[in-house]
């Protein structure tokens, strides 16, 4: 078996996409499944598993701890029936993914195209845009339990989906070592095409009848333009992409906001853009607040333009948070995973009230 070599003390900045983040006490990578094993073993110390690094803010003080890098590869595909099985390393690149899928004229994750990290990443907070979401395609999710101590398969079922949200985020935050994902895709069926600014671009490209690549390119299109697709040269895109979740209230609490941007839900209640909030309370695309301040091409992204601490990340986030409380009585719930933060942060318990 093949074991990568223990580091100490690396910088965890350059693995974060906002380029934020102080030491880790050990860094390994894991390019094997069995390293997930050798990994849990560190008895006593505390571990965190590190993916495309998309959506972490991590402590200025870093991680005193051990950091696992989940590099593990391979991608395979088998049919089964109509459908297509596609399995593929929590290592492997989301978009490279996508992309592949897409050639192959397998339907079913064309909306995700342009996301950031990898692919174990994606259960985690059931990652979604533009109509479609990784929970109706996943068909298991291979993990290393590290309660139980054993290499599991959790069916679809068993990964408590919901909006941006699974068990492996809520509940069992920290017990599994994603290893490999299966996703059931469907070949030569039509796209997702539902929400408006892809039908609108697909519109004015004049495409009646559209494919999954032409879904693909129209949502690499309209990401590109909101900075929300990663490039070096764009210091827009040094974020952790939306920084809040889209709230869903109740009608009582919509009919007091109205008139607003919304989409009825379920169960009778409205889900408001985060983005809209934030600019009604006060910060605009361009918003800027020292190192830290607001994507010119969406209110949504935190973004870190040079020098930027965790700290100002956090403070410019708690000053959005309350802005919106204030004059909505909302709350925005953030969608990034806070890394290497006292338990007791007052900055970081405000923000996931
Ligand atoms: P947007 O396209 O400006 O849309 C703003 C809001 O409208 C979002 O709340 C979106 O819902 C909602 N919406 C638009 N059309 C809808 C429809 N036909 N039915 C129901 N809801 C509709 O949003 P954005 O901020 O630029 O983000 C674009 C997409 O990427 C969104 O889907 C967003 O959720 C997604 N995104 C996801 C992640 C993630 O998974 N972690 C991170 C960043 C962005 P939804 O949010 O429910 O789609």
């Amino acid at each position: 078996m093949h074991v990568e070599r223990l580091q100490e003390r690396v910088a965890l900045a350059p693995f974060a996409t906002l380029g934020i983040g102080g030491p880790a006490r050990w860094f390994v990578r894991a390019t094997h499944v069995e390293h997930l094993l050798t990994a849990s073993r560190s008895e006593g110390e505390p571990l965190f598993v590190l993916g495309g690094g998309s959506n972490l803010v991590i402590s200025d003080e870093g991680f005193n701890g051990l950091v696992l890098q989940i590099a593990i590869g391979g991608v395979n595909t088998t049919r089964d029936g109509e459908d297509v099985i596609v399995t593929a390393g929590a290592g492997e690149s989301w978009d490279s993914l996508v992309e592949s899928a897409v050639k192959q004229d397998l339907a079913g994750i064309e909306c995700l195209s342009g996301i950031p990290g990898t692919v174990g990443g994606t259960p985690i907070q059931n990652v979604g845009a533009y109509g479609q979401e990784v929970a109706t395609v996943i068909e298991w999710v291979a993990a290393y339990d590290r309660v139980e101590r054993a290499a599991v398969r959790l069916s679809r079922d068993d990964c408590g989906f919901a909006y941006r949200m699974s068990r492996f985020k809520r509940e069992d935050a920290g017990r599994f070592m994603i290893s490999e994902v299966a996703f059931r895709l469907k070949r030569g069926a039509p796209p997702t095409v539902t929400y408006p600014d892809v039908v609108d671009y697909l519109a004015q490209q004049n495409v009646q009848c559209a494919h999954v690549q032409h879904v693909r390119d129209a949502v690499l299109h309209i990401r590109r333009r909101k900075g929300m697709v990663l490039d070096a040269a764009d210091s827009d895109t040094r974020s952790v992409g939306s920084f809040f979740m889209n709230p869903v209230v109740d009608r009582t609490t919509f009919e007091r906001i109205a008139p607003a941007p919304h989409y009825l839900m379920d169960n009778d209640t409205v889900k408001i853009p985060a983005a809209w909030l934030i600019e009604q309370s006060g910060f605009a695309r361009g918003h800027s607040d020292g190192a830290v301040g607001l994507s010119t091409k969406h209110p949504l992204a935190i973004v870190n333009r040079g020098a930027a601490t965790a700290r100002d990340v956090l403070r410019l986030a708690h000053r959005i948070k309350l802005a919106v409380r204030e004059r909505f009585e909302v709350h925005l719930r953030p969608e990034p995973v806070f890394v290497g933060f006292a338990p007791d942060d007052a900055d970081v318990a405000f923000l996931t009230l």
